[in-house]
């Protein structure tokens, strides 16, 4: 059911969970600003999910509220984790989901990071 990316912040939403340590991910990477992490249902060879440690329910929460700190820290943290995984050749496609249009299912910012074969055309018709 996707959610509505204007919406109050859902403290026990399942992303907000796994940061609290109380669902187990096949972690990646983490720092001050940013958690990564395999999606559990993978839709490309490769499918990490990047989120933010602040509690931002969508991009444009965060794009909004988030303070210059933080979203330059998620931003390198994007890019280091797709570094870090080979992904910058042959090269990587990133998706954030906003919204119930965008059909953004999960309450807490994300970033797919989708790679592993060519992708395609952007959207399905
Ligand atoms: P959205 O549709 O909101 O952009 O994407 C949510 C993503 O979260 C989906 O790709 C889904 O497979 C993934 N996901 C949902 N629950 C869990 C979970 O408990 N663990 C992990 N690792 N991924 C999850």
């Amino acid at each position: 059911m996707p959610i509505d990316a204007t919406s109050g912040y859902d403290h026990n939403n399942i992303f907000a969970r796994i940061l609290r340590g109380e669902i187990p991910t096949k972690t990646v990477y983490e720092d001050e600003h940013a958690l990564a992490f395999h999606d559990i249902n993978p839709a490309a060879p490769v499918h990490i999910l990047v989120i933010p440690k602040g509690r931002y329910v969508s991009w444009d929460d965060f794009s909004r509220n988030g303070s210059d700190q933080e979203i330059s820290g998620f931003v390198r943290a994007v890019g280091h984790v797709a570094r870090e995984a080979g992904l910058a050749q042959p090269g990587y496609r990133l998706l954030a989901n906003t919204g119930h249009d965008g059909g953004q299912e999960v309450p807490h910012l994300h970033v797919h990071i989708l790679a592993g074969r060519r992708l395609g055309a952007m959207l399905s018709r």
